[in-house]
């Protein structure tokens, strides 16, 4: 059995909403993740179910490696379809928003969400929600929106509802954003859930094939290169690997080809901290992705050098300067926080 961490007056209350609604739409975050997808993709399969008319749109394109998901080729990215997706924002009865805690994550989509009238829902696990839904189911000690879809879809009665595709999608969600359950991944209930979705059918070792086994040839080698320009902090417990535009054009680098690369360095023995700074492409600007083991908060370091924020131990940020000052800011951040990162556990 799963506890009922989703209250009550919530599950009723979208559950009314539903019995109503025709027309309904499922937004997630900018550059969507597996969990952006999976959630998404799952709750709408499970609308179709329901009857309903339902849309994902996100604001921009999604991996290659989540393609094979079922339904994903339906979804509508803004940046190309905006006039169409702008209407089914604005003609929609519900509005769920999946995986995001700030309006300004969906990017060129905010505007049209918030001035659609529709109804709004928001399920996520991000910390400190914005209150810009009706209903806000947000549970940040969960490892996966993908995660509280199946809860609010049970706590709706309706487990027998989830189709195969429906439960691909999530345990994809729930399989990304736990790195493989390596890491949120201690909360029992997870492997409850995926014996559960085990019934529906899915292959759990395909999934895992399908979205870490399938990578270019030039992301290995862009792999091999980044680590071996990686920097280590011995002293700090940490390390630092990066790309700019230059390297980023000799490996033929497109979108998502350097996923995951933040956690190598987590690999290393007694490194606890890791940063990723990736030239961006199409803004001036340096992303910067933190990932961390333990109680270390990256989120902090995010939100104090990277006008960033995220989990305890995976966040992010933006660093506008070249990328020398964003090493230095990293060095910073290493000087103030290093009785943090080396303290004893
Ligand atoms: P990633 O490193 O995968 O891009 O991001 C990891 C997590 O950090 C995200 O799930 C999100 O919570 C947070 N994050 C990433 N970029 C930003 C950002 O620019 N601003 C904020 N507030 N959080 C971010
Ligand atoms: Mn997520």
């Amino acid at each position: 059995m799963l506890s009922k961490i989703i209250k009550q007056a919530d599950v009723d209350h979208f559950g009314k909403w539903l019995e109503r609604a025709e027309k309904i739409v499922i937004v997630s975050h900018v550059s969507p993740d597996g969990d952006a997808i999976g959630s998404s993709l799952g709750l709408w399969h499970f609308l179709n179910a329901q009857g309903k008319t339902a849309n994902v749109i996100v604001p921009n394109a999604f991996p290659d490696f989540l393609k094979w998901m079922p339904g994903s080729k339906d979804i509508l990215l803004y940046d190309k379809y905006k006039d169409f997706a702008d209407r089914l924002l604005a003609e929609a009865d519900v509005v769920c928003c999946l995986d995001f805690n700030a309006i300004r994550r969906i990017d060129a989509m905010a505007g049209a969400v918030q001035d659609s009238p529709a109804r709004k829902i928001l399920v996520d696990h991000h910390l400190e929600p914005e209150q810009f839904a009706q209903i806000i189911i947000s549970h940040p000690e969960i490892s996966s929106t993908s995660e509280l879809v199946f809860r609010l879809i049970c706590r709706m009665g309706c487990f027998n509802e989830i189709s195969k595709e429906g439960a691909e999608c999530i345990y994809t969600g729930m399989m990304t954003d736990t790195g493989g359950f390596t890491y949120n991944s201690n909360n029992r209930e997870i492997y409850f859930i995926i014996s559960e979705l085990l019934t529906k059918g899915i292959d759990k070792d395909a999934i895992y094939r399908k979205v870490f086994n399938t990578y270019s040839e030039s992301r290995l080698r862009l792999m091999g290169h980044v680590l071996t320009q990686m920097r280590v902090y011995a002293d700090c417990n940490a390390a630092l690997i990066s790309l700019t535009k230059k390297e980023q054009r000799r490996f033929d680098y497109i979108r998502g080809d350097s996923e995951g690369f933040v956690n190598i360095p987590l690999s290393i023995k007694n490194v606890v901290f890791s940063c990723f700074l990736r030239e961006d492409t199409e803004k001036p600007m340096i992303k910067i992705s933190l990932r961390s083991v333990g109680n270390f908060p990256c989120n902090r370091v995010a939100a104090e050098f990277f006008n960033g924020g995220g989990h305890l131990n995976a966040s992010g940020g933006e660093f506008y300067g070249t990328m020398d000052e964003a090493r230095e800011a990293f060095e910073a951040a290493l000087a103030e926080y290093k009785p943090l990162l080396t303290a004893k556990p």
